[in-house]
């Protein structure tokens, strides 16, 4: 049964600091995006293409840390990551450290579809894109006015900042590195093929070329025959436990429900010190979205084609 599962992040997201108005944004925002994934899938399309369509509207979504609304690093640049994995024929295409790149996700696509390699990085990853003649986009684009607040914030405090902060609470020292924000999707197909996709443009003030766990396969992003899964949340945690992958391997090895093994992935991840969530959807179409931090931006089809959309734990 086809179905499709999107996020838009999570950390501290506090009903008590959002106002009504922005809350509607980002409704609006999962909806658009949900809306161009399940439009592909209803038509029999494949998950492939479902996620893409879903993680490009998310990127073009100003509210969320991806694309055009991707957070500044310490140096005032968007640099970001995105990852695409096709379950059926296990490949995957990832960028890391792009810039200017109006979608990262369809640079990512390119490198499955058109090289011999999994990973970009850097001004190879930006050769690639030239060369491919994606859109590109001057600094402008990019540039929201939340999101450098949010950097001249955090410089002035010198610390590393959360995407979804909502007050001085949320404020990080750079020992206690927590990067939140992302975008993802997994979709199920009519014909039971299984994707994900993921897109981010970091964490505030990051410095030093740092990359996160949404481009390294098995750990922020991952689909096979079993199951499709994308991560958001404290990025090297979800290194350190191979967490997209971990979903995939619980299911096989202990022959466990998607539920019941995304369900123990998380509380891993919680053992280990990590803070975030993830989205999943198995061959069957069953979907889970479970998180430990206090909110996750998440969306999903029911069955019977009705949309839910949720923020709050
Ligand atoms: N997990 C990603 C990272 O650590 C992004 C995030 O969820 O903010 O870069």
């Amino acid at each position: 049964m086809a179905t499709i599962a999107i996020h838009g992040g999570a950390g501290t997201i506090l009903r008590s600091a959002m106002t009504r108005e922005l809350e509607a944004d980002y409704r609006d925002g999962l909806t658009a995006a949900l809306n161009a994934g399940w439009e592909i899938l209803e038509r029999g399309g494949p998950s492939l293409d479902a996620v893409e369509a879903a993680v490009i509207s998310l990127e073009n979504f100003p509210l969320f840390n991806s694309g055009r609304g991707s957070v500044f690093t310490t140096e005032g640049k968007n640099e970001m990551d995105a990852a695409i994995m096709d379950g059926s024929r296990l490949r995957a295409g990832a960028v890391a450290f792009v810039q200017n790149v109006v979608n990262p996700i369809k640079l990512a696509r390119l490198v499955m579809e058109q090289t011999e390699h999994v990973l970009l990085a850097g001004t190879g990853a930006n050769q690639f894109a030239a060369q491919q003649g994606v859109e590109m986009a001057d600094d402008a684009y990019f540039f929201t006015q939340h999101r450098y607040d949010q950097l001249l914030e955090a410089r002035d405090r010198g610390v590393v900042q959360l995407d979804h902060t909502v007050d001085e609470a949320d404020l990080i020292t750079e020992a206690d590195e927590r990067p939140k924000g992302t975008v993802g999707a997994v979709a199920c197909d009519n014909a039971g093929r299984l994707a994900a996709a993921t897109s981010t443009g970091g964490m505030t003030n990051k410095k030093f070329g740092r990359i996160g766990d949404t481009p390294i396969i098995g750990s922020g992003t991952y689909a096979d025959d079993v199951c499709a899964v994308s991560c958001t949340g404290h990025g090297e945690y979800f290194m350190l436990g191979a967490t997209a992958y971990d979903v995939s391997a619980r299911m096989k090895y202990q022959n466990l429900t998607l539920e019941q093994a995304a369900a123990g992935t998380i509380a891993r991840l919680t053992e280990i010190g990590g803070e975030g969530g993830l989205i999943a959807v198995d061959g069957r179409g069953n979907v889970t979205l479970p998180f430990n931090s206090d909110g996750m931006y998440r969306a999903s089809v029911t069955a019977d084609g009705e949309f839910i959309i949720d923020i709050y734990a």
